[in-house]
Parts: C-alpha cells; sequence; structure tokens
C-alpha cells in the first residue's frame, strides 16, 4: 500500500488517550485496562479504522483493540475517536510480529484481517498476515474455541491462505469467494475502506473463517 508521510501524525498518536502506549503492560489483562469482564477481539491492520468503529459501536458488550503500524494511517482512526469516542474500542501502533509480547496466551476471541498487504515476491511469503508463520502467533493468543477471519479480493492472497492451512490444525468452518452475493455469509457484514472501493471496482470479495481442531 502507498503510505503519505503525515507530519506531526507521530506526535498526535503520541500524546492520545485512545491509543494504548504501553500495550506489553497489559498482556494477559487486557480486560483490565478495559475495566470489565467482555471478551477481547482484535483487527490487524487496521487502517483507518471504519470496519472496526462499526464492529465496536454495534457491539458494546465486546472490547475492541486495532492494531495498525503506521502513525499515518493510525490518526485518521484517532480523529474519528475524537469525534465519536468508544469505550469499548481501542488502538496499538505496532507491528504485528509483536503480538505475542502484547497479548497472552489464549486471551483474545476473535482475530480479523482485512485485505492484508499481499507482499506478491515469494521471499516476503511470511510478513503475509495469513501465512503459517503469523498463524502460530495467532494459535498462542487466541482461545482454544477462537476464530480468525480474513477478508480479501486479492484471489492469489487468499489462494496462499487457504493452502497454508495444509498441515496445521486450523479449520475452516466458513469460506466464499464472492461474499457480497452469499447472503448468509453477507448478513451484518461490515465493509472495510478497501472493501467499499475493490468492490466498487466490481472485485468480488472472498473470506473465510477458521478454527483450531483441538
Ligand atoms: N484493513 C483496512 C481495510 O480493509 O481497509 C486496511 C487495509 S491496508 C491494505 C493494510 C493495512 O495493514 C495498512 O494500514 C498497513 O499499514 C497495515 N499493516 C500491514 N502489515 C502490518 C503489520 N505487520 N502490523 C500491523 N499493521 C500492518
Amino acid at each position: 500500500m502507498r503510505l503519505k508521510n503525515i507530519p506531526g501524525s507521530r506526535e498526535v498518536i503520541g500524546a492520545s488517550g485512545f491509543v494504548e502506549h504501553e500495550p506489553e503492560k497489559w498482556a494477559g489483562r487486557w480486560r483490565e485496562r478495559f475495566g470489565n469482564d467482555y471478551p477481547v477481539r482484535v483487527e490487524i491492520g487496521m487502517g483507518k479504522g471504519q470496519f472496526l468503529m462499526e464492529l465496536a459501536r454495534r457491539n458494546p458488550q465486546i472490547n475492541f483493540i486495532g492494531i495498525e503500524k503506521y502513525s499515518s494511517v493510525l490518526l485518521r482512526a484517532v480523529q474519528k475517536m475524537e469525534e465519536e469516542p468508544l469505550p469499548n474500542l481501542c488502538f496499538v501502533r505496532m507491528d504485528a510480529q509483536e503480538l505475542e509480547n502484547v497479548f497472552g496466551e489464549g486471551e483474545l476471541d476473535r482475530i480479523y484481517l482485512n485485505f492484508s498487504d499481499p507482499w506478491p515476491k515469494e521471499r516476503h511469503a511470511k510478513r503475509r498476515l495469513p501465512s503459517s508463520a503469523f498463524l502460530d502467533r495467532y494459535d498462542r493468543i487466541l482461545k482454544a474455541d477462537g476464530e480468525l477471519e480474513f477478508k480479501t479480493d486479492n484471489r492469489a492472497l487468499f489462494d496462499f491462505a487457504v493452502e497454508e492451512l495444509a498441515g496445521t490444525a486450523w479449520r475452516v468452518r466458513e469460506l466464499t469467494y464472492d461474499l457480497h452475493r452469499d447472503a448468509r455469509l453477507n448478513e451484518g457484514n461490515i465493509m472495510t475502506e478497501y472493501e467499499e472501493k475493490f468492490s466498487a471496482l466490481g472485485n468480488p470479495i472472498c473470506k473465510y473463517i477458521i478454527f483450531r481442531e483441538k
């Protein structure tokens, strides 16, 4: 994805109360951070936050954490939260490679990946968020019956993601190659910024929901 550096974004993020600046401190204790006993769900690579904010609005009894690598992108989500603070949502600026330092074993109820960067070069395959290297990380921080949801319009990345499940304990609960034409799976679907953009171009949206067989 092309990134525009927005001057001052690091400072705004650094001073924002909607961003958790010491996420490691809450590993295994995120419910305490939210001050309740609700389940905790995470979107990795949340971008400008449209999906997660709507999810948090619709589900006040679930805690949501949005993870984003770049301040310039996270800035827009922070600005939206300033206009409409949501008590069950907070953001963390971090690289998903560090997930295990920030979440305890089995702490999360669900993980969302939406329109993850494709990293098309083979030598970068391990950086793809639905790669087996990342699935191992998710395995440790998701609770036993936790789920991982992944949406993309990138068919090559989706095929890769499905192939990565072979030989693992991950199993497919739901899968579609055209989410918006699947009335059952599309019910209650919340569009991300990328989903709006690419479905408007006519691209079908692929989605899977996976879980682990224990
Ligand atoms: N999920 C949003 C959507 O669907 O509109 C944004 C999609 S955008 C293509 C991918 C986002 O993931 C970018 O904002 C990027 O900075 C973020 N990202 C990519 N790799 C990441 C990583 N390893 N850790 C955290 N964020 C990451």
